[in-house]
């Protein structure tokens, strides 16, 4: 939701050009701040914002992403298990890539063409299960669980078309590494050989669509040892998300994922569902998160326009939640990264933050954006003090000292 000046706004942000009265009010009643997320100038991902966001120093417990999509998919990870985050690709002949999402083939398709790939017939270490469970439209995750593997070994996707699926390199000189890069070298020419032949990728062809014949493996992880979130704080939290990768994170973290109908992660996301979900889910539990990515998808693409709907729905979204939660209820609105619709990647520019609700200070901040919050009140933070500030504000924190 974060972002720069643009021209074509008049110099203003999204935010600032949005209409969104909801945020506005719940700045209005709060103390707002600027945050670096990860530390000043460093751009997060999405999954080491969110550890951060929940109190935990993603330089001390990220793993990599590969776990956190896994367990986003609903796999329960064990010790020991080695988790890729996958991706159905379009390779030609000669092994070069055409396409690293296979033309975004829709959900459906690429979930029977996942399930093709349970069955694979491979050649070397067969003492190790293979779990493949699809994600959304090209995604996949990848499992490999049995004794002695690494998760320090390199990718397969060279992360950009025109390059060849790359060979595996164990990233350490040990037997467990080099056992996984082994594995999945295997996996990669064997999936290729089923893809290939499969009907769905044969109809593909037939109507000019890019066939998916190709995994990339990337990203191999571990779970990482955490200290699960509700006995840290003695809380029950619940979080609400469409995003595979988000609900991974949370998982990892022992927060109970709550899934929306509707709640699609992507523009079309159902935010009124979001807002109903949220007030039930506030009836059980002290503490409810609730996620939007559309935004994040809008800068992505650089598009101003959808971005600015976005935030207008989100703000939607707000207002619903707002208006039917308890009056001592504590609302904080934040975003987890900068994404400029102009660098269409993130970057490390602080994020806006308001905490609002009774008992917390209000410091005259009147909109809820990126310049106004940065008079505000929490001054700056770093991601990891707003869950204990929140704790705070709920009387869930422990005195340090007499
Ligand atoms: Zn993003």
């Amino acid at each position: 939701m974060a972002d720069r000046p643009i021209q074509s706004l008049g110099w203003k942000t999204p935010l600032q050009s949005a209409r969104k009265r909801n945020m506005d009010i719940l700045a209005q009643r709060g103390v707002s701040g600027i945050m670096d997320v990860l530390s000043p100038g460093v751009p997060p991902g999405s999954d080491t914002a969110h550890l951060a966001i929940f109190g935990y120093d993603p330089y001390n417990v990220y793993r990599g992403r590969g776990a956190f999509e896994a367990l986003g998919v609903g796999v329960s990870l064990q010790k020991g298990d080695i988790a890729f985050r996958c991706n159905l690709a379009t390779v030609d002949a000669t092994g070069q890539i055409i396409d690293r999402r296979a033309g975004r083939i829709d959900s459906v398709n690429a979930r029977t063409l996942a399930k093709a790939l349970r069955n694979a017939k491979r050649t070397r270490h067969n003492d190790v299960e293979v779990i493949v469970e699809p994600a959304t439209e090209h995604r996949i995750a990848i499992i490999l669980r049995g004794d002695g593997l690494s998760s320090q070994i390199g990718d397969t996707d060279p992360h950009e078309a025109g390059m060849p699926v790359q060979k595996v390199k164990p990233l350490i000189k040990t037997s467990e590494a080099a056992k996984t890069a082994d594995i999945v070298n295997d996996l990669s020419t064997v999936f290729r050989d089923i893809l290939e032949k499969h009907p769905i990728n044969q109809e593909r062809k037939g109507r000019g669509d890019l066939p998916a014949n190709a995994i990339l493996f990337r990203g191999a992880s571990e779970l990482p040892k955490i200290e699960p979130l509700p006995r840290k704080y003695g809380v029950r939290i619940a979080a609400i998300s469409g995003t595979a990768l988000i609900k991974g994170v949370c998982r990892s973290l022992g927060i109970e994922i709550i899934e929306v109908k509707g709640a699609t992660g992507t523009l079309e996301t159902d935010v009124e569902a979001k807002a109903e979900a949220t007030i039930e889910a506030l009836h059980d539990h002290e503490v409810v998160y609730t996620h939007v990515k559309g935004t994040d998808n809008a800068s992505h693409d650089g598009d101003v326009s959808q971005k600015v709907r976005m935030i207008e729905r989100i703000d939607q979204m707000i207002g619903n939640i707002a208006s039917k939660v308890d009056q001592d209820t504590v609302m904080s609105i934040t975003t987890d990264h900068t994404t400029p619709v102009e660098t269409k990647e993130h970057t490390g520019d602080p994020v806006p933050v308001t905490i609002s609700g009774q008992g917390v200070r209000r410091d005259g901040v009147k909109n809820f954006d990126e310049i106004s919050c940065a008079k505000g009140g929490l001054n700056k933070i770093r991601g990891i003090d707003l869950f204990p500030i929140l704790m705070n504000s709920i009387g869930r924190t422990k005195k340090f000292g007499a």
